[in-house]
């Protein structure tokens, strides 16, 4: 996919492009090394009540601004995804997790965040507290699978149908 990066981030250097392996990849030839550029892993929870409903959170910022997601973010240095997953979900609505399995990974190509992404998707089968909405959603609910809100991106959506068939459930978004 197109790259925006112009300089070597380890030299400053203007970055060119090589072939390597057929690949045209960024190259710095102050350094004589490629630039490789990699999905970023982000990380998503699924979290069910006792009726089966599924957690959503509506979003306060870009992308999807407004918009109902499942509680998620990028994987920082020192976690893993699953422990990004239930940072994230504490963060977002206040809960607290355990449980992981991983659900699905699903790769795409963002044009908001000019990279691609691998989209980590958890089911947590324990969770406790109480919902409180913070830091980049506004509000924080259970939906039921029958009566779901648009999402905001379509691999969450392609989670939790995953999720739901794998428990011998209709998918929730077609
Ligand atoms: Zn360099």
């Amino acid at each position: 996919m197109n790259s925006k990066k112009h300089y070597c981030p380890f030299c400053g250097s203007p970055l060119g492009t090589r072939e390597e392996n057929g690949r045209v990849r960024l190259y710095c030839k102050h350094e004589n090394r490629y630039v490789y550029e990699n999905p970023i892993p982000a990380s998503t929870a699924i979290i069910t009540d006792g009726a089966g409903r599924i957690l959503l959170v509506r979003r306060n910022r870009e992308p999807g601004r407004n918009e109902w997601a499942l509680p998620g973010g990028f994987v920082e240095n020192g976690e893993s995804p699953a422990e990004a997953a239930r940072r994230e979900l504490e963060e977002e609505t206040g809960l607290d997790a355990s449980g992981p399995s991983l659900v699905d990974i699903i790769y795409q190509e963002s044009v908001y965040y000019g990279t691609s992404l691998l989209i980590i998707g958890y089911h947590f089968s324990h969770h406790e507290g109480s919902i409180r909405a913070g830091d980049d959603a506004d509000e924080a609910r259970f939906f039921d699978t029958g009566s779901m809100p648009p999402l905001a991106f379509e691999s969450h959506g392609a989670l939790i149908d995953t999720y739901l068939i794998g428990r011998g459930q209709a998918g929730a978004t077609k």
